[in-house]
């Protein structure tokens, strides 16, 4: 982390203290989802976490250094949580990091912009009793509103530290070490403040009396252990050996509050905290604006997630991105740099191998097999970096959460809660990171519905393939063509939930809590990385993977299988395979061996569908792929070879993602034959109904 920090606040009182304690710390940070912890994270650490504007981003701890006066220290960045509550796995993912590693400093990150409900949280980690510190966040946005917030006053009547910073502005950032490194080091443990009502006061005290009693203590604060027990948390109880005497003892106690009918043990707490937050919160916090005042945000919200709007402003915005990937703008795009890297590269490189006096097979391979086919994958690009522009630009508004909150009840249609947007709409991206991301639903097999859903809604890695066989047949209605592929992906997840949901979810689907964040201008360093993030990805996958997988394909047809050049490719290693598989696809409309080793090549990364394509359709006589492609396709069967592709397992990649979530071979075999299947049913289905149509139009 900065050097800055360093040269700063020099901390000379410190330094003898902290070179007798040079063991590694362990800051966590902790908040709400969305509060802006991945954004301390990356600030502090230096690196380039995801940062998203909507829950479920971060499904995994995450972990980096800085190293502070010579201490190391390491940061953890949870998953977003509301509780300390069992209810979601990051709740327990938090929860267990914060009892079993031993965390040196809690650094409990609050949204200042929305206080009330942020200290819900730190309430309950206050009574874990570990050293921490509240970080008020985006305190630029409380400036703009107008709003303030006694920082001293909370700061003595929590009896906790308390650092106002806004961590994308890299404000209070220094201050926060320095206080953080300093509390850590003095293991000061937090006093609990007495939260609840006399009553239930004496009882929690009392359970705590019993626990003491244990001799094999667990490593957590015996207060928190008691609410917890009060709180009948089953986790909690299971983990801690009490004697039958103990259980008895506390069991009387617990029962000796009079509940009434509807409020369980746990809410009765829950409802002391929100008072006592209350109570703090009228004092410290003056805000400008009455509630009643419409802000900017609540203006917007009222039109797009409006009951009757919301939708058609959804899918138009999504048809308007799609036009300007695939439309006019993001043709031109591509056209142009296709021109750089065939003709003007590819020529140059041509011309030296001629001057080299370089044989016709090494011409052959460096031009027609590593340019063409890397190469025209590499055209893409252009559109790949629009269409996740205009993608970060949505989400990074806060228009993304609204989607999530808009499609939820659709999804609560085929059983999924909305929580499983999340994982979808990443899904749009790359299957790896929704692959994981499914791991933020609650249920078991919630979480393997998702899981086959996940690989239909369109990765950007078959962007090219689409867009290749829009250039060659669909150039007037573009974005219509790629919008009814996106739906046919989003109809094949939904028939799969039909199939299995009643298999695998029984029961209600779990519940969604989700903030919507106030819409903001994307900052264009956000933009850049999310942006520079998908085409690093991209230009490596080209330069490995791809590259590979050319120069295999260029030596597969270019030999025969005594392993003697060839003239012809279709006398080729290739077709001998693909002559094998294509008549599999004599009923989807694409009977050709090219386009079935093309399918083939694809298992490895969608995108050498294309730049196998380049290889084998390149005929050498200057024509461009798209004129080639039209001659060795319909539209009816362009359609229908998109569709398979759409559908058909993901790459290896994804394949080897599922296996690590389903932690079953079992399942992930299941998975990719399913969805082999699914492609083929599908395709074949567009291409015998779209003949029937095309017959019946006819007449
Ligand atoms: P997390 O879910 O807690 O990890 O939150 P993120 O770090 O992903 O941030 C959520 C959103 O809040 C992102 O859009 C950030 O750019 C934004 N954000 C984070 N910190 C600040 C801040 O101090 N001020 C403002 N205005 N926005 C912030
Ligand atoms: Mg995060």
């Amino acid at each position: 982390m900065p050097t800055n920090e360093l040269k700063m606040n020099p901390l000379k009182n410190q330094r003898k203290h902290l070179k007798s304690h040079s063991k590694k710390l362990s800051f966590a940070l902790i908040g709400n989802p969305n509060c802006g912890k991945t954004t301390l994270f990356n600030q502090l650490t230096g690196s380039r976490q995801y940062v998203g504007n909507w829950p479920g981003v971060t499904v995994e701890k995450k972990e980096g250094n800085l190293k502070l006066y010579n201490t190391d220290i390491n940061i953890i960045d949870l998953p977003g949580i509301y509780s300390l509550s069992p209810y979601s796995s990051e709740e327990i993912i938090t929860r267990n990091c914060l009892i079993r590693e031993k965390v040196d400093l809690i650094i409990n990150i609050v949204d200042a912009t929305n206080i009330e409900r942020n200290l819900y949280l730190t309430t309950q980690l206050m009574e874990l009793g570990l050293p921490m510190v509240i970080v008020l966040n985006m305190t630029d946005l409380l400036e703009k509103k107008g709003d303030t917030i006694d920082y001293e006053f909370l700061k003595q009547v929590l009896n906790i530290p308390v650092v106002p910073i806004s961590a994308n502005k890299g404000i209070g950032i220094n201050e926060l070490l320095k206080l953080s490194l300093d509390f850590a080091k003095k293991h000061k443990e937090l006093k609990v403040k007495n939260i609840y009502s006399k009553d239930i006061d004496k009882i929690l005290n009392s359970i705590e009396n019993v626990l003491n009693e244990t001799t094999n203590k667990i490593n957590i604060n015996n207060r928190w252990v008691a609410i917890k027990l009060f709180e009948d948390d089953i986790l909690v109880l299971k983990s801690i050996k009490l004697t039958k005497l103990q259980e008895e003892k506390i069991s009387k106690y617990k029962n000796m509050v009079q509940l009434s009918k509807h409020v369980d043990r746990q809410m009765l707490l829950a409802d002391a905290r929100y008072k006592y937050i209350c109570s703090i919160c009228k004092i410290a916090v003056h805000k400008k604006n009455d509630h009643n005042i419409m802000t900017l945000t609540d203006k917007i919200d009222r039109v797009v997630t409006n009951k009757f709007l919301a939708l058609p402003i959804f899918f138009a915005l999504i048809l308007l991105i799609f036009y300007t990937t695939f439309g006019p703008i993001g043709i031109f795009l591509k056209d142009q740099t296709n021109f750089l890297i065939n003709n003007i590269f590819g020529n140059l490189v041509l011309n030296t191998l001629n001057i080299l006096g370089a044989s016709e097979w090494t011409k052959s391979l460096i031009v027609g097999g590593i340019i063409e086919g890397v190469g025209s994958v590499i055209s893409f690009l252009p559109q790949i970096t629009i269409l996740f522009t205009l993608l970060s630009i949505l989400e990074d508004s806060g228009y993304m959460a609204r989607a999530a909150f808009i499609t939820d009840k659709l999804l609560r249609r085929v059983g999924l809660s909305g929580r499983a947007f999340v994982p979808l709409l990443m899904g749009f991206g790359c299957s790896v990171p929704a692959i994981l991301g499914t791991r933020i639903l609650e249920r078991e097999n919630e979480k393997k519905l998702a899981i086959l859903m996940v690989p239909f809604m369109s990765c950007s890695a078959k962007m090219p393939v689409y867009s290749m066989f829009i250039a060659a047949f669909f150039s007037k209605n573009q974005p219509f063509i790629i919008f009814s592929i996106y739906i046919i992906g989003i109809l094949a997840a939904i028939f799969t939930t039909l199939i299995f949901k009643r298999k695998l979810l029984k029961g209600t689907s779990s519940s969604f809590i989700m903030e919507l964040p106030e819409y903001k201008l994307p900052t264009i360093k956000n933009l850049t990385l999310h942006v520079w993030e998908r085409v690093r990805d991209f230009l490596v996958k080209a330069g490995t993977v791809l590259l590979g997988a050319a120069i295999i394909i260029w030596f597969l047809q270019s030999f025969d299988t005594t392993l003697h050049l060839i003239e012809d490719s279709s006398q080729s290693i290739l077709a001998a395979i693909g002559t094998r598989i294509a008549p599999i696809f004599t009923i989807c409309g694409f009977n050709d061996w090219r386009a079935s080793v093309s399918l083939l090549c694809g298992l490895v990364a969608k995108e050498s569908v294309v730049s196998t394509m380049a290889v084998l359709y390149n005929t050498g006589s200057g024509i461009d792929l798209a004129t080639n492609i039209s001659q060795n396709f319909s539209a009816l069967s362009a359609f229908s070879f998109m569709t398979f592709v759409l559908l058909y397992t993901p790459c290896i990649a994804a394949v080897s993602a599922i296996k690590k979530e389903t932690k079953s071979i079992l399942w992930t075999c299941f998975i990719v034959f399913y969805q082999l299947f699914i492609a083929w049913f599908f395709s074949a289905c567009v291409f015998q109904f779209g003949n029937l149509f095309l017959n019946f139009a006819k007449f």
